[in-house]
């Protein structure tokens, strides 16, 4: 089975899966991991890593880009020039919020993507095979959802980047991770800025040697970009529609205008959460 690799939170693993095309978002490890675009101009970190990793994959692989931010565009260019054997297509995602004309565009940019996922070697997938994907999807994300607890930090970021990577064939043995030896008076603490590298989730363990836990992944990588949960009864109506709405409809990721639903999220999940704190961890040069 093809694989389809990304990074981009707005990418729907479940379009991808539905179609008959493995999906698997990237979490590069960054540190230490290729040079091939090392002396590439006009990448953030996170973006140079994607690269590596990506120029590390066998000939023919495919890759998936997003407009998110100027950097994502500009790999996308530098993987087409530099990697010509692999397909690569670049999904428009609109900086604005959910607008009826943002939507459509979105909706239209996954009617795209479904073209380059047949010409990988997919099919169209009929209404009700889309729909089984998405409760499949769906029912793993509630299933990890509820893991959380009985995880440490590092544990359930692992956890989540296992998902993406693997997706729903992976779900299942990963909720059955070691529960772990929580300490219950560690000083709470959310962690929030640009997405993390492989080599960063150490960060977790750093926090709780110093007496701290993580309680909320609120990077570009972590649970602030997972979609929202399916809503079935939209998804019988029409589930293309019902996928975008859990995707471009919920995301609050920094990069949208107005990124009020950011402030919003936060709002509502420092003190859910009871965080005490805030730890800002971004990329040199992220622009968003
Ligand atoms: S770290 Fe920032 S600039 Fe780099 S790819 Fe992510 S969002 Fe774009």
């Amino acid at each position: 089975m093809t694989t389809v690799a990304y990074t981009c939170p707005f990418v729907p693993a479940e379009w991808i899966r539905a179609h008959g095309l493995k999906a698997s978002r990237i979490v590069p490890p960054g540190r230490g991991h290729g040079a091939l675009m090392e002396a590439t101009a006009g990448l953030c970190p996170f973006a140079r890593a994607l690269l590596n990793d990506l120029a590390g994959r066998p000939a023919g692989s495919p890759a998936v880009f997003t407009t998110v931010c100027d950097q994502m565009r500009r790999a996308a260019e530098v993987f087409a020039a530099r990697c010509p054997d692999r397909p690569c297509f670049v999904m428009n995602v609109p900086a604005t919020w959910r607008t009826p004309a943002a939507m459509g565009m979105y909706v239209d940019e996954l009617r795209r993507l479904g073209g380059f996922l047949v010409g990988l070697g997919g099919s169209a997938p009929t209404d009700g095979q889309l729909t089984e994907v998405m409760l499949d999807y769906d029912g793993a994300r509630r299933q990890l959802a509820a893991a959380r607890d009985g995880l440490t930090a590092r544990q359930y970021a692992e956890l989540l980047a296992d998902f993406g990577r693997c997706g729903i064939d992976a779900a299942g043995d990963a909720c059955h991770a070691a529960q772990a030896d929580r300490k219950t008076d560690a000083v709470p603490l959310a962690i929030v800025g640009g997405p993390l590298l492989g080599g960063h989730f150490e960060v977790f363990d750093i926090v709780e040697r110093f007496g701290g836990r993580i309680v909320l992944d609120a990077t570009a990588g972590g649970e602030l970009t997972s979609p929202a949960p399916l809503d079935r009864h939209r998804a019988d109506e029409n589930p293309l529609a019902a996928l975008a709405e859990a995707y471009f409809g919920a995301i609050p990721h920094a990069m949208r205008r107005p990124n009020s639903q950011f402030y919003d999220y936060l709002r509502r999940e420092l003190p859910a959460r009871g965080a005490r704190g805030v730890l800002y961890r971004h990329h040199t040069w992220c622009d968003t």
